[in-house]
């Protein structure tokens, strides 16, 4: 009712999921997939007797099937809707699934949000308790359609300590609370890189612009992912951190984040 009155359309929420939590950017390139797929696997090991999903909303440029090792195209149920891939016993769903591997996506408009509404609504998830979305990186149609579509428990935003970096995620969050979806906190990755060789740490990019931008938008510093060449390797041959090293300094970032959420 307070929707309608505000004029926004009405939410529907995702056949067999309980709460949906999104994991946005104000801009690309901070490590936002990368989160979404650890902190997706990081609260199935916090909560082994939960269900979670992984849907890769970044429709112009899906992570999600190099950073899961999964490929190949969706089965179709009976009644023709699509079962998600799963790896690490986490289903999965994203455009990369449904288009061809070399296939530049130069999708616009009308196309890209015809493949939204089937990656939102044509899925068969089955029963899970949470869905994590990756969403696209800043705040276009994309983001909007989903916010207005879907009933949302919440949005992490993931940012670097770098001033610009800051102000695309301060955006983010204002965009979020314009729609009524509630900012669960901002995680700061990239922060301390640790020297192999001597063990020095060096804040690359600075250390604390992320808590200082929480502390302006009254959310929580909900965790902080050290810049890591284990994180970035286990990425890219799709063995995230969480699930190849678990006992890691590196995971353990991501448990905290997973229980703090
Ligand atoms: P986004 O989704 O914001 O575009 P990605 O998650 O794809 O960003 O990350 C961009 C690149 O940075 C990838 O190569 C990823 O492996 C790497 N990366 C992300 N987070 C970290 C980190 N904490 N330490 C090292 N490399 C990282």
């Amino acid at each position: 009712k307070q929707q309608m009155a505000r004029g926004l359309p009405k939410r529907k929420a995702i056949a067999g999921v309980r709460q949906v939590l999104l994991v946005a950017s104000g801009k690309g390139g901070v490590g936002k997939s990368t989160t979404a797929v650890n902190l997706a696997l990081a609260l199935m090991a916090n909560q082994p007797s939960k269900a979670v999903g992984l849907l890769d909303a970044d429709v112009y440029g899906p992570s999600v099937p190099k950073m899961m090792n999964l490929k190949g195209n969706p089965q179709l149920t009976d009644d023709n809707r699509m079962l998600p891939l799963t790896n690490y016993g986490v289903p999965c769903m994203s455009m990369g699934f449904l288009v061809d591997d070399d296939a530049p996506i130069v999708w616009r408009g009308l196309m890209v949000m015809s493949a939204l509404d089937k990656l939102l609504r044509q899925v068969e998830w089955g029963s899970l308790d949470y869905l994590v979305v990756d969403m696209p990186p800043g705040t276009g149609d994309v983001q909007l359609t989903i916010t207005q579509s879907i009933p949302i428990a919440g949005a992490v935003i993931v940012t670097t300590p770098q001033d610009i970096a800051l102000l695309d995620a301060g955006r983010g969050a204002q965009m979020f609370r314009k729609v009524n979806v509630p900012v669960l906190g901002l995680v700061q990755n990239m922060s301390t890189f640790e020297c192999p060789k001597c063990g020095q740490q060096t804040a690359i990019f600075g250390s604390d612009g992320a808590r200082r931008l929480a502390d302006s938008l009254g959310v929580a510093l909900l965790g902080d992912i050290p810049l890591h060449v284990q994180i970035r390797q286990t990425s890219d041959r799709g063995e995230p951190v969480v699930v190849s090293s678990p006992g890691s300094p590196e995971a353990l970032s991501y448990l905290n984040l997973a229980s703090a959420v």
